[in-house]
């Protein structure tokens, strides 16, 4: 069964938010899976940002939101105080580690499923987060902050750009009703997309309760409407495993190439289709460090950024134990997760690594090379994201255009020592500057999501100007294109956002 429209059929080319053609096949699932319930109101909900990339992808053009009225009925309904026609709200129940510790139950404590939209790209689920409480909010309010709202609707959207799985964003909505959290602040709403939020959570939430009958009916699920090329296997539980480890190996094999780190990879946070999820106290590399611990709550460097391929191993461990009644036992399923883990995230990351050097051969020293540059990296401070866009200029000798990467070396003696080894690696295959430097420019980015780029926008916000929201997310979402107008987002950190830091406070 596809999930898509064929072309011309009930997904037309755009659609009006009230014919938007839901699929809500979660809701469909039994009643223990979830709780259904609406969205709380927000008081006076206004719009802050609008992603006209997942707006098509919906197909809902967004000239229709261009009058003021119109702009103000998008806010009721992505604010949660309006139900779109067709949409069948609720909470999924999960649960999972935290830090390395069973949590218990879990659930989307402020996030409501409003379905899935049937569009020409597949089936994308709707979720509003921030939109009130839930029986899983425990303790907590249920809404989200202008702030981290902003941040995750930049960020899904920057790394999707990038190329790197993840949920998407499509708008924040705002509203001036206070919420506390170490000040008061205000709340939004962010609407994001994915084919499914299932998470490893999901199904550790029932295999902690023995209860097989559950974890089967979820597998079920997610093999028959996401990956039902898997059911025609002869044992499609642990190809459901393989299939999730080498994807989130391949994820966080990407995470690694691009410098991104997650700040919070617990087992909640992680989608079963291997996507970036829940976007909070994440951070990019700046300066190389590799120890570098973006989550301030993150005491001792549990989800630092060398640490995030072994916990990806560690959480599929513990997916594997709330799989075990499926396949077996963990000694024969670790075999399938280290198999499949393991190697997708070494290819890629090599691969990926070699693209970002420019390498279109594979040689027997490129680990050696690969390492010793991190090295270097980490011994010169280095910013990766610049140190990597000026390199990608170069040619296979010295030229003049050097400048623009040896002033970034504190060191220059050891940069020139450094560009002499990565020049002889290029004539080992002949390389050839221009088709290198295209490819180069192709995977290395000029500009990322810097927190300080994320920081000025939010301040911005927070004075009611969203134009810098735009801006950013207009820049990001070509992030490797020289962009002369953005040029100040490839900045490095300027002084004042020396001291940013972000928490699990959302
Ligand atoms: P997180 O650390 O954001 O992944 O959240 C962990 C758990 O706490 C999830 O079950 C969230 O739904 C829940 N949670 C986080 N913040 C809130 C909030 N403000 N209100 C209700 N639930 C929340
Ligand atoms: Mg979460």
């Amino acid at each position: 069964m596809s999930n898509s429209l064929p072309p011309g059929s009930a997904a037309a080319d755009s659609v009006s938010l009230e014919q938007l053609p839901f699929d809500n096949s979660f809701a469909r699932l039994s009643a223990v899976f979830y709780t259904k319930l609406a969205p709380a109101s927000l008081p006076d909900p206004y719009l802050i940002g609008i992603n006209p990339d997942a707006a098509a992808l919906l197909g809902i053009d967004i000239s229709q939101i261009a009058e003021p009225r119109a702009a103000q009925t998008f806010a009721e309904y992505f604010s949660g105080n309006r139900p779109l026609p067709g949409s069948d709200s609720l909470a999924a129940v999960y649960s999972g580690h935290q830090f390395g510790v069973w949590a218990g139950q879990l659930g989307d404590g402020r996030a409501h499923l409003l379905g899935g939209v049937r569009t020409r790209n597949g089936i994308w689920e709707m979720q509003l987060k921030g939109a009130g409480q839930t029986p899983y909010s425990r303790f907590a309010d249920g809404r989200a902050v202008l702030r981290s709202s902003i941040r995750e609707f930049l960020c899904s959207e920057a790394m999707d750009a990038l190329g790197v799985p993840t949920t998407r964003a499509l708008c924040v909505i705002g509203s001036n009703a206070p919420v506390r959290r170490e000040t008061i602040e205000t709340s939004a709403v962010v609407t994001r997309l994915a084919p499914s939020f299932v998470r490893f959570g999901s199904f550790e939430h029932w295999g902690s309760q023995g209860r097989d009958e559950e974890i089967r009916i979820l597998a079920d699920y997610v093999i028959d409407n996401f990956r039902p090329e898997l059911r025609s296997t002869e044992k499609p539980y642990e190809v459901l495993l393989a299939d999730v480890a080498r994807r989130t190996g391949i994820m966080i094999a990407h995470w690694q190439a691009v410098g991104f780190m997650h700040g919070v990879m617990n087992t909640d946070n992680m989608s079963i289709l291997g996507l970036t999820l829940d976007y909070g106290p994440f951070g990019f590399m700046e300066a190389f460090d590799a120890g570098h611990i973006c989550n301030h709550s993150d005491d001792h460097g549990r989800y630092a950024f060398h640490a995030q391929p072994r916990i990806g191993h560690w959480n599929l461990l513990a997916l594997t134990h709330a799989l075990r009644s499926l396949v077996g036992p963990l000694e024969n399923a670790r075999s399938i997760i280290d198999d499949a883990y393991v190697s997708a995230f070494e290819s890629h990351f090599m691969q990926l690594m070699r693209d970002k050097f420019g390498f279109a051969t594979e040689q027997a020293d490129d680990e050696a090379f690969i390492s010793a540059s991190f090295d270097l990296l980490q011994a010169q401070h280095l910013d990766y994201t610049s140190f990597f866009r000026a390199l990608s200029h170069l040619s296979d000798v010295g030229t003049p255009a050097d400048a623009g990467l040896r002033d970034q070396f504190l060191n220059r003696e050891t940069g020139d020592a450094w560009l002499q080894a990565w020049r002889t690696r290029l004539t080992q295959e002949n390389s050839e500057d221009a088709s290198r430097q295209v490819r180069m420019l192709a995977t290395n980015p000029k500009y990322i999501l810097r927190n300080w780029i994320a920081e000025t926008a939010i301040r911005k916000a927070r004075e009611g100007d969203y134009s810098e929201v735009a801006n950013v997310l207009e820049c990001l979402r070509k992030p490797f294109d020289e962009q002369p107008h953005f040029e100040h987002y490839a900045a490095l950190p300027p002084d004042w956002a020396e001291g940013l830091e972000v928490s699990c406070s959302s």
